[in-house]
């Protein structure tokens, strides 16, 4: 039988996703890859793929190549929101076509995933999510996708919601907390993890993944450095009043004290009881200067600032980057610009903190 030749050969390739699972009933860790050929292994099965189709006269007509229609090579890794599209490019860097499903600006917690989404995950190598009960659409939308899904808090130690003494919601069973990137310390676990499965899903670019993991760890840990430091700077314990109790773990990683207006988005927002309960709280402690989030309704906050005399601070951005020419463009400009204003409000009611020039 004649070798067909690489010149005659479709866009087809072991890695295409149009193949169908090698062993589509066992659970992702038991599976061999798709991408773990060897050259040689790669070359012999293209081989047997394009003999086939030239034998069944189909080359040009294949629907594989119709699902591969993105015209990129490199292995597509959608990630559910912004920051996580951020942190898995900075460590993937032009090995790996990375993909956000939320676009800049959308709210997480209850996004609603469009058609589109689902078509961009149909030919998606690998999803990564963080869990943690982040993603309240995430287990109906893997029912209709079949790519592999990682969770990228696996190696985070989960802290509940911050429970706060008289807060309307204070009896309550609070959810563990699935914002665990706001703190830059626990932020690198999730560069780990993502490390870890780029290196699962391309074995040949784990040396370049651990390269670039590495260093932007090194980034995360320099910024948490000089928060700590400005916070030891400041005369009493610093409050952080918010509309989300989404800053558990930055809170709990620089040692200021958090209070919020609800404790998830998924759940109620700005009840008469959740305002009086913060408008209490910023009066009690003086504190100065209160946030909410770029991807929330600050009417609730706004009524607290007026009656308890304190200023909005411009909006924080959590839940999302901003578009290119916004504050939080990538994930290590989010937490400066986030940590810079915290720290900020925090020092004007620090009198000795505050700058004298
Ligand atoms: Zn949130």
């Amino acid at each position: 039988m004649t070798k067909p030749t690489l010149g005659a050969m479709p866009s087809v390739s072991p890695s295409s996703r149009g193949l169908p699972p090698l062993h589509p009933f066992l659970p992702w860790a038991q599976r061999p890859h798709r991408r773990r050929f060897s050259h040689g292994q790669a070359a012999a099965i293209t081989a047997v793929i394009a003999s086939a189709l030239t034998l069944s006269g189909c080359a040009e007509s294949s629907p594989e190549r119709s699902t591969d229609d993105r015209g990129d090579e490199r292995p597509l890794v959608l990630t559910t929101f912004t920051i996580l599209e951020d942190i898995t490019a900075q460590v993937g860097g032009d090995r790996v076509d990375v993909e956000t499903i939320a676009p800049a600006g959308a709210e997480i917690h209850e996004y609603d995933p469009t058609p589109s989404d689902l078509r961009t995950a149909a030919q998606a190598d690998l999803i990564l999510s963080n869990g943690l009960g982040l993603e309240a659409w995430y287990d109906r939308f893997l029912d209709q996708v079949e790519a592999e899904n990682v969770t990228l808090t696996q190696h985070i130690d989960p802290l509940p919601v911050t429970s706060l003494p008289g807060h309307p919601e204070a009896g309550e069973d609070l959810p563990e907390n699935p914002h665990a990137w706001m703190s830059p310390t626990v932020a690198q676990d999730y560069v780990t993890a993502a490390e870890e499965a780029l290196s699962e899903l391309s074995p040949e670019d784990a040396e370049y993944f651990a390269k670039n993991a590495a260093e932007y760890r090194a980034e995360l840990q320099e910024i948490a450095d000089d928060a700590r430091e400005r916070v030891e700077q400041l005369d009493s314990r610093a409050h952080l009043v918010t509309c989300e109790g989404a800053f558990s773990y930055l809170t709990e990683d620089l040692g200021l004290q958090e209070h919020y207006l609800w404790p998830v988005n998924a759940g109620t927002e700005g009840t008469p009881q959740q305002i009086e309960a913060q408008t209490q709280y910023v009066i009690d402690h003086e504190v100065p200067m209160i946030f909410c989030e770029s991807t929330v309704n600050d009417a609730a906050q706004q009524q607290v600032a007026e009656t308890a005399d304190a200023e909005l601070g411009e909006p924080l951005y959590v839940d999302s980057l901003t578009g290119p020419d916004g504050d939080a463009p990538t994930f290590l400009e989010l937490l400066r610009y986030d940590i810079e204003r915290i720290l900020d409000g925090a020092e004007a009611g620090n009198p000795g903190t505050q700058e004298t020039s």
